[in-house]
């Protein structure tokens, strides 16, 4: 078995799982935390790459999940040394990061809620779960989507309701000590009302601490919603479809066939991207669930559409209705993400332009340039998305200043 690339050891670790070993110290690293959907509840980590794409690949280790208790992959070493994943299987070792848990995680906001209850970091960037629980787990029986364990983290390992001052704060803090440049807010099923209800944290953090803002909701019929977070600045809407094939989608996300559709998230995402600049907007999808095909389906008709896919690899998480299924096959993923950055390349997409946007739950997009070929057609885009990230630095240094956002202003950018 030949050694792994960086993103290929990304994707087995999701596939595969990560082992702990008690005499292990994990002392200043990131706790696990199960917050939001429950999808950062493994280790974060980063692999440096040694190459020519100079990536440092972040991700969410899955630790707890039984599959990962079987996992070939076991943590040896410590801050001090440095830490590695070794392979049981080949004996190789790869050189890891464990990134440090950041103070503020520790600190109260003013209104005493510690920070680490109102958001945390899941690689590089701030997730903010703001709104009630998603209404899809108040149905009886529940609608939730089956892989998802919101209902039993809101409220839990998070505060049940963020105050827009607690978001402020903690939107300050990260961005002060984690050099944070992006805040995903997300929320579920709220009804027609989410789009509404988010206005207000994104006008607070605009206004107050200046960072890049992205929005994650169920889609809603009414499309002023969105003009109207397009105006107080939003850059960057996400549309979770996860599933391509109609059945599957039903089958897994129950709440989303029954109230909205699999239709809406499609039409909601083409109105944002026609909106907003080519990559601003992405279709989230999971692998690992429906045949590849679907996916791969899935993929081209997000790109096609200017959007980018963000691919999230089936962690059968426990707690979630599907805690006993079996995780993905390497092979298969691996088809998966290069399938990705295949899509992206064709479509010029320019993954990877805003500064500082590392998510560590998903496969991004541009860690998959490592499953490419190196031929003269991935050069050529390596080159151009080289060239779109410097000219697009001076616009992300202004939409990074707190300024006040006017509604009907037209305020666009990429978060890409
Ligand atoms: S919409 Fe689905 S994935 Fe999102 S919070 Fe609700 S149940 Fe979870």
């Amino acid at each position: 078995m030949a050694r792994l690339n960086a993103c290929e050891l990304e994707i087995d670790l999701f596939c595969r799982g990560l082992r702990v070993p008690d005499d292990v110290p994990l002392a200043d690293a990131r706790g696990i935390r199960r917050t939001r959907a429950g999808l950062g509840s493994g280790l974060e980590l980063v692999i440096p790459t040694q190459s020519w794409l100079k990536r440092r690949i972040w991700m969410n280790a899955p630790v707890v999940e039984r599959f990962a208790q079987q996992s070939p992959y076991t943590l040896m070493g410590s801050q001090a040394r440095g830490y590695a994943v070794r392979d049981e299987r080949n004996a190789e070792q790869y050189a890891v990061e464990l990134p440090l848990e950041p103070l503020w995680y520790r600190r109260e906001t003013s209104r005493g809620v510690q920070m680490s209850r109102v958001g945390v970091l899941q690689g590089t960037y701030l997730g903010i779960y703001v709104n009630p629980v998603c209404a899809f787990w108040s149905y009886d029986p529940p609608l939730n989507c089956r892989f998802c364990t919101t209902g039993a983290n809101v409220g839990c390992g998070e505060s049940a309701i963020k105050s827009v001052e607690d978001v402020v704060e903690t939107c300050h803090a990260a961005r002060e000590e984690s050099g944070v440049t992006f805040v995903h807010f997300n929320g579920g099923f709220q009804g027609s009302r989410g789009l509404r209800d988010v206005e207000s944290y994104v006008r607070a953090v605009k206004e107050r601490v200046g960072l890049l803002v992205g929005v994650q909701l169920t889609p809603e019929k009414d499309f002023t919603g969105y003009d109207r977070l397009i105006d107080l600045g939003v850059d960057h809407f996400s549309f979770c479809v996860e599933l391509f094939d109609p059945a599957w989608f039903a089958r897994i996300c129950p709440g989303k066939e029954r109230m909205l559709g699999q239709r809406l998230f499609f039409d909601a995402m083409d109105y944002c991207a026609s909106r907003l600049p080519r990559g601003a907007v992405s279709g989230e999808l999971i692998a690992g669930l429906e045949p590849i095909d679907n996916t791969m389906a899935a993929i081209d008709r997000i790109t096609s559409a200017g959007a980018f896919p963000t691919v999230c690899i089936f962690r059968p998480t426990v707690g979630s209705d599907l805690e006993d299924w079996a995780p993905p096959e390497f092979a298969d993923m691996r088809r998966v993400l290069e399938g990705v950055y295949e899509a992206c390349r064709r479509h010029r997409i320019p993954i990877g332009v805003a500064p500082n946007i590392e998510v560590s739950l998903v496969v991004n997009p541009d860690d998959a340039a490592l499953l490419a070929r190196r031929t003269p057609a991935v050069l050529g885009y390596e080159l151009w998305r080289r060239a779109a990230r410097a000219a697009a630095r001076p616009l992300f240094a202004r939409r990074l200043r707190p300024r006040t956002a006017r509604l009907g202003g037209g305020v666009t950018g990429s978060a890409g």
